[in-house]
Order: structure tokens, then sequence, then C-alpha cells
């Protein structure tokens, strides 16, 4: 192949997809294969998303372990929690797996180029050196970044990539959001000890998941000591130091520390914080309320980074949030040009942007056109207790069709027996006509690793009378999932 090409594949973007797409297109097809990128290998995933962010889970999740341990007969005494450590370890390991990415690529054949790439035509790719590259084909795996809302001195708030480069973590925080990121970065910094206040401008967080289960997880951590306020959003900040009249910040220690380091994580992203603008933030909310903050934190969502890549000037259409529009086999107008993950903000998640991969290069270099599978995608939110969720919540499908709903809501064994009061929730939502179960939703500590299993009898459209069928794993959390003889409710 690459005969009138320098390369039949040139790959943009190092993150999940575009590595895997590259490493299986040269080491399963004998393909040539380049692939440029500008930042650090691994993409958001690993470098800072999923990866940092669950070993932060990890790290936030001990706090809690000396007051249970007591119960079972332990004195395990609660000492400061050393975030420089936790830090310096945490950039070792992303290191490490930005070392094994580069070796995947390297093993396969695949030229690196560790620099900016955009399009210059339907086959041609310019490298910030000035150097053209042609291809076959290109594949755009750009990914997605963070965005700031629309709001004076927003800059003066950090958003998720700069918490894993934080010097300090804050005395206290304020999260705007309701989404993925701010409920988990809320548990996260609650479970280190930072007082950790959250704003989410709707009625309830994590639109869009079944009710019954954000109700839950949103009870959980307000017991769990967030103080989250829906309905609410911010509507001015500034820093406390440059109000009069205003409430004037009783800084201590840390949060000076912490605030900081806020300006030089803003001044090492060029974003012009000088040292003069370091300090705790004051804001004002929608419901007229003012407080003062170390930090703020926006996780307003995230747009597709398609900025200046020359996409529509070749031809390429975006969308409204500047998202790639492709077909099912993740082809764009432009026949040779491809791109799957979040730049396409179709499914945003890792192992979806994965699969897009492995579909694009079964379909381009395979000779099998295979479409992206979208449907009844398992997905877990980190959030203490976690949220596992697989298919329609109730809502979506009594708008459907009939539903019998099975859902139970205890104490779990191992909390219960240290006299805490926090509670799991397990749900099925089944066709009445059917059967089919429609939707599994669980609300659990380990729901992350629980959905995994449902998720494969859901995708199979198994029905309450399979599931009932299997045995139960007693004395287990969800066992529940196979014992629920009776409806709740019908919808
Ligand atoms: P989301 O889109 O999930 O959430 C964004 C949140 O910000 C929403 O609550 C939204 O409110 C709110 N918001 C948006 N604009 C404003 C504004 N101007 N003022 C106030 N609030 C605003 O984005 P995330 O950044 O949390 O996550 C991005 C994606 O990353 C997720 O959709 C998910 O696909 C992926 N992800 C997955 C994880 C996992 O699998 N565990 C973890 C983290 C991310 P509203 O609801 O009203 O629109």
């Amino acid at each position: 192949m690459a005969d009138e090409f320098d390369y039949d594949l040139f790959v943009i973007g190092g993150g999940s997809g575009g590595v895997r797409a590259a490493r299986v297109a040269a080491g399963e097809h004998g393909a040539k294969v380049a692939l440029a990128e500008d930042d650090r290998y691994g993409g958001t995933c690993v470098i800072r998303g999923c990866v940092p962010k669950k070993l932060m889970v990890f790290a936030s999740e001990y706090s809690s372990v000396p007051e249970e341990a007591a119960a079972y007969g332990w004195d395990l005494k609660a000492g400061p929690f050393d975030w420089h450590r936790f830090r310096s370890r945490l950039n070792d390991e992303l290191d490490r797996l930005e070392g094994v990415y580069k070796k995947l690529l390297d093993g396969s054949g695949v030229d690196r180029f560790d620099q900016r790439a955009v399009l210059k035509d339907a086959h041609t790719v310019e490298l910030a050196d000035g150097t053209t590259k042609t291809a076959k084909h290109i594949l755009v795996a750009t990914g997605g970044r963070p965005v700031r809302p629309d709001l004076p001195n927003a800059d003066l708030g950090i958003v998720s990539d700069d918490i894993f480069h934080l010097a300090q973590l804050p005395k206290s925080i304020l999260i705007i959001g309701g989404g993925y990121i701010a409920c988990e970065f809320a548990c996260i910094f609650n479970g280190l000890g930072v007082e950790v206040t959250q704003y989410y401008r709707g009625a309830q967080i994590l639109r869009g998941f079944d009710e019954e289960a954000r109700g839950l997880v949103a009870e959980s951590m307000r017991d769990n000591g967030i103080d989250l306020h829906v309905g609410s959003n911010i509507v001015e900040m500034t820093l406390a130091s440059e109000r009069e009249d205003g409430p004037q910040p009783t800084a201590s220690d840390a949060a000076m520390g912490a605030s900081v380091q806020q300006a030089e994580v803003l001044r090492e992203q060029g974003k012009g914080a000088s040292a003069g603008q370091s300090g705790p933030i004051w804001v004002k909310s929608t419901n007229g309320g003012e407080k003062v903050f170390d930090m703020v934190l926006f996780a307003t969502g995230r747009d597709p980074s398609t900025k200046d890549m020359g996409l529509e000037d070749i031809g390429v259409q975006l969308g409204r949030r500047g998202e790639i529009k492709v077909n099912d086999y993740s082809q764009t107008d432009v026949p040779s040009v491809y791109a799957i993950g979040d730049v396409t903000d179709r499914v945003n998640l890792t192992p979806v942007a994965i699969r897009e991969g492995m579909a694009f290069v079964e379909t381009v270099f395979g000779g099998n056109p295979t479409p992206v599978d979208h449907e009844l995608i398992p997905s877990a939110i980190f959030t203490q207790p976690e949220m596992g969720t697989v298919g329609m919540s109730e809502e979506d499908a009594r708008d459907q069709e009939e539903v019998e709903i099975y859902c139970t809501s205890f104490k779990p064994m191992q909390t219960a027996f240290a006299g805490k009061s926090n509670r799991v929730l397990m749900k099925l939502v089944v066709s009445k006509e059917t059967r089919v179960v429609l939707g599994c939703h669980i609300v659990a500590p380990h729901a992350g690793e629980l959905i995994q299993m449902a998720g494969i009898a859901v995708k199979n459209k198994l029905t309450k009378e399979q599931f009932d069928a299997t045995c139960a794993v007693h004395p287990t959390m969800s066992e529940e999932l196979v014992t629920m003889r009776n409806p709740m409710r019908t919808a």
C-alpha cells in the first residue's frame, strides 16, 4: 500500500481511540501508519481523566476506613492526607502509562510525530515544523477539552485538567456543574477533607440518568457532607481581595497556599493570572448569596477539539459545538477523512472511542464495513456511592411502553454493621409486554464493577425471568438483581 501517498493512514491524536486505531491498522493489517500528538500520549483518559481520577477516588475513599474498621475491632489511626506524596506517585504512574502507549505504537511500527498536525487537503496534513505528509486515509481523534462558562473572570476558576497539577489542595472549593465530572470531583475532594460546595443550575444532578438513582446519589453526597445546591448557579466572581464592600477573606495559610498554586497553574497555561491575582475568590450565586472560596472548579462540560485544524476549509462538516459530523462508519463528508472519539461528540467514553477506532480499521483496512454499535452502553459514575447504569431510565422507558419496576433500596451489610445509614439501590426496568430488562441501575459501592456484568445481560436483551433463573450469590448486594419477585410498581 501507500504507493502514491507517504502513508496509508495518518492519525491525528494520541488518545485511547487514535492509538488503538493506529496500532491495529499497522500491527494487524500491515498498513503504513503515522500518528501526530502535540501533548502527552494517552489523551484525556490516561493523562487527565479516567485514570488519574480513579486513583484520586481510591485515595479519597481511605478517609472513611478507620471509622468503619473500628466497628470490626481494628484500631486504625487516621492521619492527614499527604497530597504531595500522592501526586508524586500519581505522576510516576502517568509517566509509566504514557511510556506504555508510546511503546505500543513503536512496537507496531507506527511513525510518531510529537507535534501538532492540521489538515491541508483531503489527503495532506501539515505538521507544526512546517513539513507535510500525505496519506490515503486521515483519522481525526483529537478528543475534547473542558470549557468554562461565559462569565467575567471565569479564568480565576480551574477546570478538571488543572486538578492533577495542584501543588496544594484547597481548604474549600466551589464546584459548578452537575454532570459526571462535577459530581465525581465533589466526592473526591470531600473524601480528601476539602470543604465542598456544589452549585447545579437544574433541579437534580446527573441529568438524563434514572431519577430514583440520581436522587439517591444526591442524598448520599449531602449525607457525606457535600453542600449541594440545586437550582443554583454562579453569576459573578472576582478575587475576594479586590472587593471593598464584600466579605473579606479570612484565609488560612492552607487557603492562601492553594490559591497561589492555583495562580501558578493558570500562569503555566498562559491564562494570564499574575501573582497579584492569587487569593480566595468571592462568588455571588443566582439566589443572591455571597461567599468566599479558596478555589472554584468549572465542571461545565467539554467541547470537541476541532479549532484551527483546517477541517472546514477542506469540506469537513462541523456541528453546533464544533463536533465533526460523521456517518455510521465514522466517515466525514470528505471520504478520505474519518473521525472517532470525543471529537465526534457521540458517546464520550473511552471504551466507545476504542470501539469506534476498531470499527474504522475493520471498515477501511479489513474490507468489512462495520458500523459502530452505540446501543446499550453500560457506564459508571464514580461518585461515592458509585452509580452504574445500562439501558433506559424508568422515565424514558415508560414514555415508550408499559413497564414494571423492580426496585429495592437497603443498607448494605458491610457499612450497616459499622452503624452507618447509607443505602444502596438495585433497580430493573422491565417491559411488561416482552419481559425484556430494558434498564438496570445500581447505586452502591463498586457499582461500576457490578454494572459491567449486568450489562452483558441487558445488552443481550435477557428477560426478567432469565435474570431470575440465575441462582443468587449469597450474601452479596447484587443478588437482589435476581431475587426481586414482585414489581414495586407499573408505569
Ligand atoms: P456533562 O455534560 O456531563 O456535565 C456538564 C454540567 O455542567 C451539566 O450539569 C450542565 O448542566 C452544567 N453546565 C453546562 N454549562 C453550564 C453553565 N454555563 N453554567 C452552569 N452549569 C453549566 O460534562 P462533564 O464535563 O461532567 O463530562 C463530560 C463527558 O465526559 C461526560 O458526558 C461523559 O461522557 C464523560 N465522562 C465520563 C466519566 C465516566 O464515565 N465516569 C467521567 C467523566 C466524564 P445541564 O445539565 O443543565 O446542562
